[in-house]
Order: structure tokens, then sequence, then C-alpha cells
């Protein structure tokens, strides 16, 4: 993984970036498609937005710590940690702007968000902050002396909401390695005896999640999938080729 001090200017651009409230969520949501994309020669990348240091258990620096290690096992060229306020997400004007220059800076194709509604607010709210902030970065005039960029595509992972996908990523060769980058987070997920009434163990945390994960696959035919949702119509150029079967 790039080193995190490493100046955005000599970066080359990413194919991918999952933006995300806490370390660990992607590793949820979208870890396997990201894996995915990795293995088929895309550049990929997580910018999470806060330490989580609201969380009961570990500290900023030990989940992010523990986020670079999950990232190795994701196959990302590229993690950053932003530090805002876990739990305080907060959509203003600073926020936004910060978010766009690092758009901006590292101009990926394809933009992967929390879905835009849910229980937790920091999930929503990194969505919308996120989202205007692509907007933003498109802005010919936002910065003098950074072209502007605005991603072409925007996903919605919708793992945790209970909404119809658009889509789903076969993931089933990627589980076992999206449950280990997971499982990198031991100050989350290492069965201490903390907050252990709040916190599910290890076996609970994988089973939960293969079911999840079966549920989707099993919508395409699958063993483990991946949903997302677009907002916009997706086009088929060849409805021979169309893959699950309907019959
Ligand atoms: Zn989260």
């Amino acid at each position: 993984m790039r080193d995190p001090n490493e100046p955005f200017e000599n970066l080359r651009p990413l194919d991918i970036l999952a933006i995300a409230a806490h370390p660990d969520d992607v590793e949820q949501t979208c870890g396997g498609t990201l894996i995915r994309m990795a293995e088929q020669g895309y550049r990929t990348g997580v910018l999470d937005l806060t330490a989580g240091d609201m969380g009961t258990r570990g500290t900023p620096d030990l989940r992010i710590e523990e986020s670079k290690r999950a990232a190795g096992e994701m196959l990302l060229a590229w993690r950053q940690n932003l530090r805002w306020p876990d739990a305080r997400l907060e959509n203003n004007i600073g926020a936004r702007m910060t978010l766009a220059g690092v758009i901006r800076r590292i101009r990926p194709r394809t933009v992967i968000l929390p879905y835009w509604s849910g229980r937790h607010p920091d999930h929503y709210r990194a969505c919308e902050i996120a989202y205007e902030a692509c907007f933003l970065s498109g802005l010919k005039r936002l910065e003098e002396d950074v072209p502007p960029h605005r991603p072409f595509k925007v996903l919605y992972s919708s793992l945790y909401a209970n909404v119809t996908p658009s889509f789903v990523v076969d993931i089933t060769r990627q589980f076992e390695r999206r449950m280990t980058a997971l499982f990198q987070y031991r100050s989350q997920y290492g069965d201490a005896p903390e907050g252990s009434a709040l916190f599910p163990s290890h076996a609970e945390i994988e089973e939960r999640l293969a079911s999840i994960a079966r549920f989707y696959g099993n919508l395409i035919g699958v063993k483990y999938g991946e949903p997302f949702v677009v907002k916009e119509m997706i086009e088929i150029t060849d409805v021979v080729a169309m893959p699950v079967r309907s019959i």
C-alpha cells in the first residue's frame, strides 16, 4: 500500500475509490468487489472519513494501523484516513472542500459510497458529503492549481439497506479474503472481554456476514454476492449474453 504521507501529486489515478465513514465499513460492505476489481487489474483505494474514535474498543491509531493491514488483504493501491470526528460527521463547506480536494488529486473513475439512508447517521452523512464533494470536485474554478475531476460513476453499497439492489457482484472467490481483511481489526473482532455484551463473537460475525453474502449471491445464482444501487438506468448492449438464469 502507498505511504499515506506521500503527496497526492505522485499518485496515478485510481479506477475505483470507496469512501466510508469508519475503518472496517468497506470490509463488510464492498470489500469483495474491491478485491475482485484489483484481481482484474484495476487500481483500487479506500478513503475512511473517521478513525472510529467513539468506538468502545481500540484507539484511533490502532484502528488506522489495523486498516492498513486490511488494505493489504484487500489488495488496495491506496488507503487514507481523514480522521474526522466519529459519530459527529457534519456536512459543511469545509468537509466538502477537503473531500473534493482529495478526489481531484486521486481522480477516481468510479466511487463507491455508503447507501443514502440507514441507522447510523455517519453512514448517510458520509454518503451525502461524498456525493456533494464529487460534484464540487468537477467545478473548474474550485482550485486554481489542481485540475477539476468528476467521477464518472457513483455506486451505492446497499448491503445493510433493506432495498432491492440494482445489481449484485459475484464475490464467491473473494469472500474468504474479505473475511481475513475484516479480522485484521483485532481491536474490534478479537473476542476481547471489554464490551463483549455489545460485540458479537468472531464466529457470530462470520456467520452473519456469510448469511448476508449468501442471500445476495442467491439473487444471481452464485454462492456469495455484494449488492449495489445506482440511481441511473443500467444500459445493456447484448441481451443474448446477459447473465443470471431466468427459469
Ligand atoms: Zn460504519
